[in-house]
């Protein structure tokens, strides 16, 4: 997996070094050497990640990490920083200041070539989640924008059957957070399917095997989201390369540091919100394409899918496929005399009644203004006049209570009814069919129903 990298050294040779070491692995790599070109960089270029050093003249790299994250065009790209060896405080302010990994200055290939890569699969998701949230709000379903996302008050898992230190990790977070801790792998695992922001992992625990945790955490559907932050003990080379192999979101070197520790649960759980903020959006804006916001009923864009695939099915020797088109008889009276309002609560009730009065495979919709169509596969033309019958009855026969019940209304609807041919396999036949029936029906008297049979 490929990523343009924005490196940002005000040192050329460091600059050349790393620039050399990210085109061998064909990287393609972008550099800056100070603050403000980076930002200008940033926002042009459009890099999957930003490798940014700390020590520059003028606008040093927590200034410019800030300055990336507080800026919505820019927030999404994960920042690498380039801290001095040994350097917590700065891993602390960087953190703070909103970056999503360091290295320590040398550099160490098989870090930088890890951290690279899980920031690159992190940028993955997160582009590909914003694609789908932009084409949401570009046809207007998502409104507003993410704020910064806050990363306190997480929900943190620690797994840990070492006592001392869980309980000192504990105490840590619970300054900002809900810890719990828990010793049994299996019972950590039922805990994290339930509501959890973070999980943090003792790898070098003694009766279970955390980096086995960490993998099962991973393939568990329920949890594979989830952020995991694993405690290694940096001497212990070849399970600190395995944890970030299995895709642990995070490490912690051992004795953990509580600033870090802080710091590092922090930026998680703030990552966590956005992505979760980003999928829900994801979840609403697709339930809110198919379905019409005034009175919860399918909406037109829904049923052409579904009528083309029913005619299909017809026209292929199926059932044949019943289609009533319903309108509301002298709406425009009801705005006039009462207000939009009230016409809005009419349309609701209804809807109400419409769904009330049909089964559970037929599809209600809301097909445009006062105009309602009917889906109703398996169903013939005899069939779907009898419901049809009904459905104007049930509207008809009693009053429409509006205003919180000071107002009734009377009621009455026009149906067109129609079903499909054998080998008619396309809804505009059909749907043009019923529209001519109604057409029949509102010209010869309204509040009736009149079905065509071609
Ligand atoms: P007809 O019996 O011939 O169908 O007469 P009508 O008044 O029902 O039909 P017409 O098409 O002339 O008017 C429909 C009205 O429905 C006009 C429009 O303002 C109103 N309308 C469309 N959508 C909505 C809506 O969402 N809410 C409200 N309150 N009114 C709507
Ligand atoms: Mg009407
Ligand atoms: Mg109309």
């Amino acid at each position: 997996m490929s990523a343009r990298i924005l490196v940002v050294d005000d040192i050329e040779a460091n600059v050349r070094l790393l620039e050399a070491k990210l085109s061998a692995e064909y990287y393609e790599v972008l550099t800056a050497s100070d603050g403000p070109t980076a930002l200008a960089m940033a926002a042009s270029e459009k890099p999957d990640i930003i490798l940014l050093d700390v020590m520059m003249p003028g606008m040093d790299g927590f200034q410019v990490c800030r300055r990336l994250k507080d800026d919505p065009e820019t927030r999404h790209v994960p920042v690498l920083l380039v801290t001095a060896l040994d350097g917590r405080s700065d891993r602390v302010a960087g953190l703070e200041a909103g970056a999503d990994e360091f290295l320590t200055k040398p550099i160490d290939d098989v870090m930088l070539f890890a951290r690279v890569r899980s920031l690159t699969r992190l940028k993955t998701v997160i582009d590909e989640l914003r694609e789908r949230e932009a084409s949401g709000r570009r046809i207007g379903l998502i409104g507003g924008a993410a704020g910064r996302m806050g990363g306190t008050g997480g929900r943190i898992l620690i797994v840990d059957d070492q006592e001392r230190q869980a309980r000192r990790l504990s105490v840590e977070l619970a300054i900002e957070h809900r810890p719990v801790i828990e010793s049994d792998p299996e019972k950590a695992l039922m805990t994290a399917r339930g509501p959890v922001d973070l999980i943090i992992v003792n790898t070098g625990a003694k009766t279970f095997d955390g980096l086995r945790f960490c993998a099962q955490v991973r393939s568990d559907e329920a949890t594979r989201n989830l952020p995991v932050l694993a405690i290694v003990d940096f001497d212990e080379r070849e399970r600190l390369v395995k944890a970030l192999e299995i895709g642990v979101n995070d490490v912690l070197a051992k004795p953990v540091d509580p600033g870090e520790l802080a710091a590092r649960a922090k930026t998680q759980i703030r990552r966590k919100r956005y992505t979760d903020y980003l999928r829900n959006n994801l979840d609403h804006s697709l339930e809110l394409a198919v379905t019409d916001q005034l009175t919860g009923l399918h909406n037109r864009r829904y049923m052409t899918g579904q009528l083309e695939a029913l005619m299909a099915r017809a026209a292929h020797g199926g059932d044949p496929v019943a289609l009533l088109v319903i309108d509301i008889d002298h709406f425009k009276k009801i705005n006039d005399s009462f207000g939009h309002d009230v016409g809005d609560e009419v349309l609701r009730e209804f809807a109400v009644r419409l769904a009330s009065n049909v089964r559970a495979i037929d599809l209600p919709v809301r097909y445009g203004g006062e105009e309602f169509v009917i889906v109703m596969p398996d169903t013939d033309l005899t069939a779907a006049r009898r419901i049809a019958e009904r459905i104007r009855l049930h509207v008809a026969g009693s009053p429409f209570r509006v205003m919180n019940g000071r107002e009734l209304l009377n009621v009455t609807i026009s149906i067109g009814v129609a079903a499909s041919l054998p080998a008619e396999d396309r809804p505009y036949t059909l749907l043009k069919r019923a529209d001519e029936a109604v057409y029949e029906a509102k010209s010869t008297g309204r509040n009736k129903v009149i079905a065509h049979a071609a």
